[in-house]
């Protein structure tokens, strides 16, 4: 039975400012469901009183021989585990291939900082309506899993005193994407590295029509969901007018 319900964000009264203390003006995000003492009582419930950390990412991509090495020897203990025939020529290289895969591809967003990547435009024409691209296919990986994640975006700004090219929406999204990641994240860190490159008056990225290997590989009904996320930041938080400006531009049809 929980009896007391409590969600905070932004709201701890114990600092104040916003912080949760790690120096990077991290949102604070607390979840309180219930007390120790209800808790107690219903033991087979999960224990959602504790503080939810924000782990730090750590993973880098140097590209390195040693790392390419430990890549491909993982992958060769994988397959070794389940005792593939070492002589079948379809399995010689795998190691090699696979590895130079998450280089290349799948893992190649880490070390990548968006602002290497883009030139930022005076917005000398001064338009302060709503600019977006979408239908951009875009590809990830799992977290959990390392399974596939596959979708379309949609980025949508409304600058302010810079402009972007816009194929370098894409290309941002490109480089949160090609990581390990979870759906909310490549939206939350996009929005983010857009807001903090252009300073528009706000962001907003929805992905949609995404399919997650993990779940399209298993389950009876599960292979026919997709799921859609939306991040929205600056103006287009604070405004649902807006928030739907943007998702009825998304559902025009192309011609
Ligand atoms: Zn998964």
């Amino acid at each position: 039975m929980i009896n007391k319900n409590e969600f905070r964000m932004n709201g701890n009264p114990n600092n104040g400012n916003g912080s949760n203390g790690n120096g990077r003006g991290k949102p604070d995000v607390r979840v309180n469901l219930f007390t120790a003492a209800e808790a107690a009582d219903e033991p087979d419930i999960l224990r959602l009183n504790d503080e939810i950390v924000e782990y730090e990412q750590t993973e880098e991509l140097t590209h390195s021989p040693e790392q390419h090495a430990a890549v491909e020897k993982a992958i060769h203990d994988l397959l070794d585990a389940f005792n593939v025939n070492w002589d079948d020529p379809n399995y010689t290289d795998t190691p090699k291939r696979v590895a130079k895969a998450y280089m290349e591809y799948w893992a190649s967003g880490y070390g990548r900082d968006p602002k290497d990547e883009v030139t930022v435009f005076p917005n000398s024409s001064r338009s302060n309506d709503i600019v977006m691209v979408k239908d951009m296919r875009f590809y990830s990986l799992c977290s959990h899993h390392l399974a596939p994640i596959e979708g379309y975006a949609a980025i949508a700004y409304i600058p302010d005193k810079n402009l972007l090219g816009l194929s370098k929406l894409g290309r941002i999204l490109e480089i949160y994407a090609r990581r390990f990641q979870l759906q909310e994240r490549i939206g939350q860190q996009t929005a983010d590295a857009l807001m903090n490159l252009i300073k528009p008056k706000g962001v907003m990225v929805v992905l949609y029509n995404v399919t997650h290997g993990c779940m399209s590989s298993r389950g009876v009904k599960l292979h026919e969901s997709n799921t859609t996320t939306m991040t929205s930041r600056g103006v287009f938080h604070n405004d649902p007018t807006l928030r739907s400006e943007v998702m009825s531009l998304l559902s025009l049809r192309n011609p």
